[in-house]
């Protein structure tokens, strides 16, 4: 890969996923150029302090304008409205794509406003924290994570080729699926889990009769690790639940009747099921330390003495 090989680069949206896009490419020298746009005054002074982008904007075609890559970091109800809004500025041979949690709605809101000529890839990098914002950005965010494409039938080969060796550089893998599929697939992953945490967490919060600082104080029996997923972002997971609700109502059914069985076992004392399925959710688990997703260190590498 030669220095500066993707030419400009426009960020739309510096808050996590983009300000990581721009330190990862800066730490690879990726770019000539990167071009950052967030709309609040407060995260461009704080992109501006951290210097991460070498142009910051207020409005989006600006930023956008003779960009080689377009990536569109916002959440995603606004990746129709921000395409429409970069659509003019848009250079012939660039590519367009974004960072969406969910991939069939923004085929269906962003697509249409794409101009001939452009590529439009959309993609999903498997990899975030619980923070938000331009300071919680860090170059080492997509290191060995995945990043799914999801191009369009008749994508150009040569641009989604260009945007893999992109992701490739900020130290991703990359793989390329059907949109439904991904919607399917992170629905199971990662967005019923976060309808989970954030379902727990609310629970305990209006429980009567056990106390918020008893919740608080014995924590570290499982509650405290949903609490951090539960701490992601409202307006992104606003946004997700709005825009996959096919597949997550799909995935909701089938855990509902699993959790209905799991009730019965407890109700009739059939230790064999519990036992069972206890047994091979811990082998799920074995296989994703495996695969380098996840670290082995007991309690996630938490100090014990914390
Ligand atoms: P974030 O840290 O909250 O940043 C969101 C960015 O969008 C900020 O630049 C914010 O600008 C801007 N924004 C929000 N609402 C806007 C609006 N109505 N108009 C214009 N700009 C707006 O979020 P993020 O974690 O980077 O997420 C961005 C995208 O990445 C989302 O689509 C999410 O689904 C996807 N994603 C997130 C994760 C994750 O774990 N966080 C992982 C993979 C993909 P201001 O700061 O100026 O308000």
């Amino acid at each position: 890969m030669s220095e500066g090989e993707f030419g400009r680069i426009a960020l739309i949206g510096i808050g996590l996923i983009g300000s990581s896009i721009a330190h990862a490419a800066r730490r690879a020298k990726l770019a000539t150029h990167i071009a950052g746009y967030s709309r609040s005054a407060e995260s461009r002074a704080a992109a501006e302090r951290l210097g991460f982008c070498d142009s910051i904007h207020a409005d989006m075609a600006s930023c956008a304008k003779d960009a080689d890559i377009v990536v569109l970091c916002l959440p995603v109800g606004m990746l129709g409205p921000a395409t429409e809004a970069v659509a003019p500025a848009l250079k012939p041979g660039a590519i367009l794509t974004d960072v969406g949690s969910v991939k069939m709605a923004v085929i269906r809101d962003a697509g249409p406003h794409v101009p001939d000529g452009v590529h439009f890839i959309p993609g999903h990098p498997i990899a975030g924290t619980e923070n938000s914002g331009p300071e919680s950005g860090f170059a080492t965010l997509y290191d060995n994570r995945w990043c799914i494409l999801t191009p369009p039938p008749g994508t150009d080969e040569a641009a989604i080729a260009r945007l893999t060796a992109f992701w490739t550089g900020l130290g991703s893998k990359v793989e390329v699926m059907d949109p439904k599929h991904h919607d399917l697939v992170l629905g199971i992953t990662s967005h019923v889990p976060h309808l989970i945490a954030y379902n727990i967490v609310g629970t305990a919060a209006d429980l009567e009769n056990v106390t918020q600082s008893e919740v608080i104080k014995f924590s570290a029996g499982g509650f405290r690790d949903f609490t951090r997923i539960a701490a992601s972002d409202p307006t992104m997971w606003r946004d997700v639940f709005l825009n996959n609700r096919e597949a997550v109502l799909e995935i909701l059914q089938r855990f509902n009747e699993d959790l209905t069985a799991l009730q019965r076992a407890i109700r009739w004392g059939d230790g064999d099921a519990l036992f069972n399925l206890f047994t091979r959710t811990r082998a799920i688990r074995r296989s994703i330390i495996e695969a380098g997703q996840e670290s082995a260190e007991p309690n996630f590498g938490r100090d014990h003495k914390a």
